[in-house]
């Protein structure tokens, strides 16, 4: 038993990921691929963007002097001052490359974060429904995660975050546009947080820090106003990834940028760096670091994904299954019809189709939903939704 025993323990915990998996490998050989409406990946749709591709073929043909090399451990500067002069024009804030440190994906920026801010057995506060993974990043740092309910609808409950500052709390984990909600936090409510960790921090003299993790950023629908966190709250340090704004996930870029507004921008960043370094990562990948240089302004192509929402949302209200209509990212997060959401999965899996349970994120009595997928699968699967609307209507199934 050489493995931590809390390792174990994740690992035995998680099994059922492996279980979903298998079984729905198995349902496609049983049925033919064609027949089986896989919605459980978030992988994001489709290639890159043309331009990109060009822009990596450029590089590879004709790859400046030293590429490959170490570098300093925060990346290359004149990327880390790309991507602070995008977030300047966007935010109206004078980043500068000094609050930049390039990361190994937004994950990456994540680990670094929190390893830069925690002492052991500090408070990370997590909202539910999360993005399962940081619950174990908290701990990587050797943090506690605490985790916050958000409200029915999946916005910020601030009367229980409020209550759930203590002298201990460091770090608030904020994602907006959510997975696996797809939620965007209009500015109201960051103001307002701003206000509670400002009291907070008044109360117990120290600041508590807002990771703003925003892999989603770009992907935000019609009409839906999303406001950057770090514009309404003071504390905080964003965390970025080209994963999904450039369909890169399998490269790991991303990076994380202190506010210059935040409480000592200067000794965190200093400190992010050193942990980017100590965690193991050293520098985020060279090669991607200057592909993605020049693409920090263009806008993510959210067409399928809003299309295939607008798709499923229609299907699922037919099937008389209630959801919040998300405002960015591409989950779906509604609630299950049948009072046990492992019932549920398994009258869908009946039908081909393959969701997420949502006690996976913390939230039971919900089931997760990504439709990063190609629009023709949504399609076919319609009449998937129809016959388990149907199925449920005629009480065929026992929750
Ligand atoms: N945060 C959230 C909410 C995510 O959904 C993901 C990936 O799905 C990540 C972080 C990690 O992203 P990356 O690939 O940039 O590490």
């Amino acid at each position: 038993m050489p493995a931590a025993p809390e390792i174990r323990e994740a690992i035995r915990a998680g099994s059922w990921i492996r279980k979903m998996f298998e079984e729905g490998a198995a349902l496609k050989a049983a049925r033919g691929a064609g027949n089986v409406f896989d919605f459980t990946l978030g992988n994001p749709y489709g290639d890159p963007p043309e331009p990109l591709a060009g822009e990596l073929a450029r590089l590879a043909a004709d790859p400046p002097p030293g590429l490959h090399r170490y570098m300093p451990n925060a990346g290359f500067p004149e990327v880390r001052r790309a991507v602070a002069d995008s977030l300047a024009r966007a935010t109206g804030l004078p980043f500068t490359a000094d609050h930049v440190v390039m990361s190994v994906g937004a994950a990456g920026a994540i680990n670094v974060a929190l390893r830069a801010l925690l002492s052991p057995g500090d408070e990370v506060v997590v909202l539910a429904p999360f993005f399962v993974e940081y619950l174990f990043y908290a701990r990587n740092a050797g943090g506690v995660p605490v985790v916050v309910d958000t409200d029915p609808r999946f916005q910020l409950d601030l009367a229980a975050l409020e209550r759930a500052m203590t002298p201990r709390t460091r770090a608030i984990l904020l994602n907006t546009p959510n997975n696996p909600t797809g939620a965007v936090y209009p500015s109201g409510d960051l103001d307002a947080l701003d206000r509670v960790l400002a009291a907070a921090e008044a109360r117990f003299g120290a600041p508590v820090y807002v990771i703003s993790d925003e892999p989603y950023r770009k992907v935000v629908f019609e009409g839906v106003e999303f406001v950057q966190p770090v514009t309404r709250i003071r504390n905080t340090v964003v965390a970025y990834s080209h994963s999904k704004d450039l369909n890169l996930p399998g490269e790991r870029i991303g990076y994380l940028a202190v506010s210059p507004r935040a409480a000592d921008p200067g000794e965190v960043a200093e400190a992010c760096v050193f942990c980017n370094r100590v965690l193991g990562f050293v520098n985020a990948p060279a090669l991607f670091q200057l592909a993605v240089a020049k693409f920090q302004d263009l806008p993510a192509d959210v067409s399928v994904y809003q299309a295939n929402r607008d798709v499923l949302l229609a299907a699922l209200g037919r099937a008389g299954i209630e959801v919040v209509p998300p405002g960015g990212a591409f989950y779906l997060f509604p609630r299950s019809p049948l009072p046990d959401e492992m019932a549920f999965v398994a009258a869908a899996r009946e039908e081909g189709i393959l969701v997420v349970p949502g006690s996976g994120f913390g939230r039971s009595g919900h089931f997760r939903l990504a439709y990063c997928v190609s629009p023709e699968m949504v399609r076919r699967s319609v009449p998937a939704w129809e016959r388990l609307g149907a199925r449920l209507a005629g009480k065929g199934v026992n929750g």
